[in-house]
């Protein structure tokens, strides 16, 4: 009789949750709904609203942000933002101006199409004149990530429109502090300046690997993450011998990398390829 009674309690058990699953099914699927209806809302407020502080159409640094130990980005959904290889400038401090240059610098021509990088929202559209980037634009994307687009002579979207990922944003120029046409590429996070060439590889037209991890004490300021290793710019009195060793490279890969000969001269202020 106990054994029945025990039989008979399981078999209930087990037939109150057999009826109980598909309504739990539902639920949960109400739940996940409302979830991704959340979460839509937020992100149409602003793309990454879960680490960001505010949205603004105003400047690209952020004076409140909080700054997380460490944050992977999803790099997959990549598209380059223009089709030219040549990088004509480093990311880095440079001594001799005491200021830092907080992208890269890719060669483009006058009215080359600039294209989004990544899905997302545009933040800042504005121009800046004679001065500093020219015509720029700032694009907060979904994977935290937001890029700056410098020196255009024409943007093509407008503030709080929605872009995706290869988007015609802009045409490449020669406005701001700029000598000869080029796109000025920046990669932030929380105003956070890192350098693209981590994430981009402009020669290859890939990104560098799917994912990039950013680590709050590893030196991501401006000279901790220099493109140390990976491009060189040749100052004066540098020879290519002198530039291996410094690099711990050697000559004929640095010949093999920047398309060179063991007797091309080299000009200071140009950008060697490293590793
Ligand atoms: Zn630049």
């Amino acid at each position: 009789m106990v054994a029945a009674t025990v039989f008979g309690t399981q078999a209930y058990s087990q037939d109150l949750i057999a009826r109980q699953a598909p309504i739990d099914r539902k639920l949960k699927s109400v739940d996940s709904l409302a979830l991704q209806k959340q979460i839509r809302v937020e992100q149409s407020l602003y793309p990454a609203f879960d680490i960001y502080p505010s949205w603004n159409n105003e400047t690209v640094a952020y004076k409140d942000a909080i700054i997380p130990e460490s944050y992977t980005f999803d790099l997959t959904g990549f598209c380059m933002p223009t089709e030219h290889t040549k990088i004509t400038d480093i990311f880095g401090y440079r001594p001799r101006r005491r200021r830092g240059h907080y992208g890269l610098d890719i060669k483009v021509y006058v009215g080359d199409t600039i294209r989004a990088a990544f899905d997302g929202k545009v933040r800042v559209v504005k121009n800046q004149g004679r001065r500093g980037y020219g015509k720029y634009l700032v694009i907060r994307h979904d994977n935290g990530l937001e890029t700056v687009y410098g020196h255009l002579s024409k943007q093509l979207v407008k503030e709080d429109q929605l872009v995706r990922a290869g988007e015609a944003i802009a045409l490449g120029g020669n406005t701001g502090r700029s000598t000869g046409s080029h796109l000025h590429f920046e990669t932030r996070f929380l105003g956070i300046p890192l350098n693209p060439a981590l994430m981009f590889d402009f020669e290859k037209q890939d990104i560098v690997a799917d994912t990039y991890t950013f680590h709050k004490d590893k030196g991501n300021s401006q000279k901790g993450s220099s493109s140390k290793g990976l491009f060189y710019k040749v100052k004066r009195g540098d020879t290519l011998s002198k530039i291996a060793r410094k690099q711990g490279t050697t000559v004929s890969q640095l010949c093999k990398l920047n398309h060179l000969t063991r007797r091309t001269v080299l000009r200071p202020g140009q950008v060697l390829r490293c590793s």
